[in-house]
């Protein structure tokens, strides 16, 4: 693995925090390490920051803010196209890191490189954009419009299952709208973090105006949250997590954009394309081992198509080759570290104690090279709606099937879950589909496709416990991190009262 290692690991014998356009050591002289979860095996040490080494973040951020902010829109957008460029150049390697670092399929590795590269390139042409208003006035020869302005510095705050894609999205709305950054990935995947960093740093953004520091919730996260310079958080994760952070940062009443947890459902009608639907199940269920926020957990099929669903699913979910992700004739590797097989395995544990039907899987896989890593089968019940492992986000290979018995019945055990972030509906009615549309409580809903592939010029986010309204990605990016300012400009030459003068 050395040879593979980010350069400044290598130079450094650790990830290091980014502090002032350089690599330094935490304050605390602690560390933790990331690991492969398909081999056990330690891929590098990392520093573990705290509270300090998130002050000086901070106060870096605060003070090259104002010359970002100066800095034109379109040149921050050719940073960000070089910083594109690289990634392109790397595009193989850094695929590797993804897999070997998060333990998704190699394809899926490469694929989450060129969804960084697809969303800087889309999010640079921003800086040529940045649109506002211009309209009319009450008054004679007054001018009134609106123009958008960076928020000042933010947090970023980043999840494991997309490690680089997640933060290319976070940091490049960030930036190009010329807010300066503290950011802190997951602890599971840091070196994929400092990759990314040392790209940005390598495309040319000044000292200060991107940070970085990695560490615990608790110390590194809770700090980014509390301090006082930090204008603004956008957090994706857990919903757990992210209720805490909107708790804590509405004291300070910061602005927060939260991308939560999920329950995803696919709707297979009596009238689908019954192959093409169970193409979409198995990718949506078990493609980056179930732990995406858009993986299909939940499959709602009408009862007429039932056992042939069924029974096309079963032959086809036996099938899957699951082993090191790094081998490309893998269709599923390991979940992401020790804590995620246990939840995983902990919630077929319940799902076997409610009473669900065991049909697939079910166990962790130990013999040979599997038992240096954390594999899971890919899993699958059959159970009836309200049971827990049909409500709670799972975050695993493991799948739900319900019977239903018509498109009402489906669209109501759709909805009844605390999470809207995808659905899915296989049908040939196109009137259903429409009807579908409307009706699905989601924030994202996919016709004759999987829950997931979302594409990132269009905006990406959830309703209900999801998230609170913000949306990441295409045009709704550019809103999460700037603030509008309404501008009137009277060209009169004398005192003119709105309101008054009427
Ligand atoms: P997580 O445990 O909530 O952690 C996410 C990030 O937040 C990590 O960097 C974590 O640090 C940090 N963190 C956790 N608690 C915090 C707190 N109280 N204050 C400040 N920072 C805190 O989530 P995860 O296990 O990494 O990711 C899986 C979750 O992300 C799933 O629920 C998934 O649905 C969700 N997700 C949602 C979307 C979306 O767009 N809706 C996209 C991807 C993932 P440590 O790593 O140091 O613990």
């Amino acid at each position: 693995m050395e040879e593979d290692l980010p350069k400044g690991v290598k130079e450094m014998g650790e990830c290091q925090h980014f502090i002032d356009g350089k690599w330094r050591s935490s304050s605390s002289r602690e560390s933790f390490e990331t690991i492969n979860p398909a081999t056990g095996e330690v891929l590098a040490s990392c520093a573990a920051g705290n509270e300090q080494d998130v002050l000086k973040a901070a106060s870096a951020a605060a003070k090259s803010f104002a010359d970002w902010k100066r800095f034109p829109a379109p040149k921050r957008g050719e940073i960000l196209l070089k910083a594109a460029s690289l990634l392109r150049q790397r595009k193989k390697s850094l695929g590797e890191m993804v897999t070997k670092e998060m333990g998704k399929v190699i394809a899926e590795g490469e694929g989450e490189v060129q969804e960084a590269i697809d969303f800087l390139e889309y999010i640079a042409g921003e800086g040529r954009r940045m649109i506002g208003e211009t309209t009319t006035s009450e008054l004679p020869s007054k001018k009134c419009m609106t123009v958008r302005q960076p928020v000042g510095v933010v947090g970023c705050i980043t999840p494991w299952n997309f490690p680089l894609a997640v933060p290319s999205w976070k940091l490049g709305a960030a930036l190009i709208a010329g807010n300066t950054v503290v950011f802190k990935p997951s602890s599971l995947t840091p070196l994929c973090a400092v990759a990314l960093v040392e790209i940005f740093q390598e495309a040319g953004l000044p000292p200060g105006v991107l940070n970085m520091v990695t560490g615990s919730a608790q110390t590194v996260g809770r700090a980014i949250v509390e301090e006082e310079r930090i204008r603004a958080v956008s957090f994706t994760g857990g919903v757990e997590a992210g209720r805490e952070i909107y708790s804590r940062a509405a004291q300070k009443l910061k602005r927060v954009a939260l991308e939560l947890g999920s329950k995803n459902p696919l709707i297979v009608m009596e009238d689908a394309d019954i192959g093409l639907a169970v193409e979409g199940i198995l990718f949506g269920a078990f493609g980056t081992s179930g732990q995406r926020c858009t993986a299909t957990s939940r499959v709602l099929v009408h009862e007429k198509v039932y056992a042939e669903v069924m029974d096309q699913l079963l032959r086809r979910t036996r099938a899957i080759n699951v082993g090191d992700p790094l081998n490309p004739s893998v269709d599923m590797g390991p979940v992401c570290g020790r804590e995620q097989e246990m939840k995983v395995l902990r919630y077929i544990d319940i799902g076997l104690k409610e009473g669900a039907r065991l049909i697939c899987g079910g166990k962790k896989l130990t013999e040979g090279d599997y038992g240096r890593g954390f594999f899971v089968e890919p899993t699958i019940f059959e159970a009836n709606h309200g049971l827990r492992i049909t409500k709670e986000e799972i975050f695993g290979p493991v799948l739900s099937v319900i019977r239903v018995g018509n498109y009402e019945e489906a669209v109501a055990v759709a909805n009844d879950v605390d999470f809207g972030l995808s659905s899915s509906i296989y049908t040939r009615d196109i009137n259903r589909a429409w009807r579908a549309i409307e009706d699905l409580e989601t924030g994202i809903t996919y016709v004759n496709a999987p829950t997931i592939g979302a594409e990132v010029h269009l905006p990406f986010g959830g309703v209900k416990n999801t998230g609170n309204g913000a949306r990441e990605a295409g045009s709704a990016a550019i809103a999460e991190f700037t603030e509008i300012k309404t501008v009137f400009i009277d060209y009169s030459g004398k005192l003119q009262k709105a309101q008054i003068e009427r």
